[in-house]
């Protein structure tokens, strides 16, 4: 198929990418290199532009593409506290763009990246999809109302699509040529792995008072390949008119203080941490259920535990200590 992947340069998009080329899709990545990296896409795959630019949009998907991956987003929880209006501007108002865009160029299917924090404070764990949505940070509000446009515009215009709720992407490409890589980085597991690279003092533990048994917020890590596979299988079941909400996750919960004694035990390092204060917009517990897409599409994780996904990580930053800026 012709696969039209925006945020194709990104983290979770990137190894998407290779994912779909390995599998004889042809692939167009459309990424305004903000956060993503041009070495993280195959050559010539890349076509710049900007989710806010229309007319660059349909110029893109004039192509004749028979679906969309949407990965291109802001995706800091903490910064979308502090700069809402930067995530309604590109998660809701960017990503109501692309929609108009494709329903000008009559492609009718799009695999979406939502999140677990669509769900907000969880009433239940693990996490099923028809759990109450009512997100506490502006980062997951983004996310769901994007996810009730999609409804509306597959009942009114029969497009079809996919949302995938990512609970914690980690990991990097078994032979570590991507990984992940942002700037400034923010997400747990890299930092924690920079850390042990001697590029920060400390990792810093944003609450210790939560209502776990060690006191720190617990999240469920899956490993990007395995999203990535999630991706293709999506695709493939999308049909016209007709929405798929899939939770995306390993159904076990971690938390930040088991995550840190996991790559102390990877990489070697002592690893210092520093206790601090909570950070907005934090639930304390996010586990996933994926038992949907498990029955219904026979997904199944190749990296289900976190000890093996902290190692596909290191190997990527131990190879990449700058990470593509090398
Ligand atoms: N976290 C932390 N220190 C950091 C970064 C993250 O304690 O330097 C915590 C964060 O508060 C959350 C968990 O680690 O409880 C995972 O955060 P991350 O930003 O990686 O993913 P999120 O859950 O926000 O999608």
């Amino acid at each position: 198929m012709n696969i039209f992947v925006t945020g194709g340069a990104g983290y979770i998009g990137s190894h998407t990418v290779r994912l779909l080329a390995e599998a004889g899709h042809r692939v167009r990545v459309y990424d305004n290199l903000s956060e993503g990296h041009a070495a993280a896409v195959p050559a010539g795959s890349l076509f710049e532009g900007d989710l806010a630019d229309e007319k660059r949009l349909v110029e893109g998907l004039l192509d004749g593409f028979d679906c969309v991956m949407h990965f291109a987003a802001h995706c800091s929880v903490g910064e979308s506290m502090e700069k809402p209006e930067k995530y309604y501007g590109n998660n809701v108002v960017g990503s109501l763009r692309l929609l108009s865009a494709m329903r000008k160029t009559g492609v009718k299917r799009i695999v979406f990246s939502s999140s677990a924090a669509t769900y907000g404070n969880p009433v239940k764990t693990p996490i099923p999809e028809d759990h109450p949505t009512d997100p506490i940070n502006a980062y997951g509000q983004t996310k769901l109302d994007f996810e009730h446009a999609l409804k509306y515009y597959a009942g009114a215009y029969g497009i079809g699509y996919a949302a995938l709720r990512y609970f914690n992407a980690a990991g990097a490409a078994p032979d570590a040529k991507i990984g992940e890589d942002h700037d400034p980085e923010t997400h747990l597991v890299p930092i924690v792995l920079e850390a042990a690279l001697g590029r920060r003092d400390a990792v810093a533990i944003f609450g210790t008072d939560y209502p776990t048994p060690d006191g720190t917020c617990i999240r469920d890590y899956i490993h990007v390949y395995d999203l990535a596979q999630a991706h293709i299988l999506a695709m493939e079941a999308i049909e016209p008119g007709k929405g798929r909400v899939y939770n995306l996750g390993n159904g076990a919960g971690y938390s930040v203080r088991e995550v840190i004694e996991t790559a102390r035990r990877v990489t070697g390092h002592r690893l210092p941490v520093k206790e601090g204060p909570r950070r907005a917009g934090d639930p304390p517990t996010l586990v996933a259920s994926s038992e949907k897409i498990t029955r219904e599409l026979g997904w199944k994780p190749r990296f289900p535990d976190l000890q093996a996904i902290v190692e596909t990580a290191w190997r990527w930053h131990k190879a990449n200590p700058k990470g593509y800026a090398e």
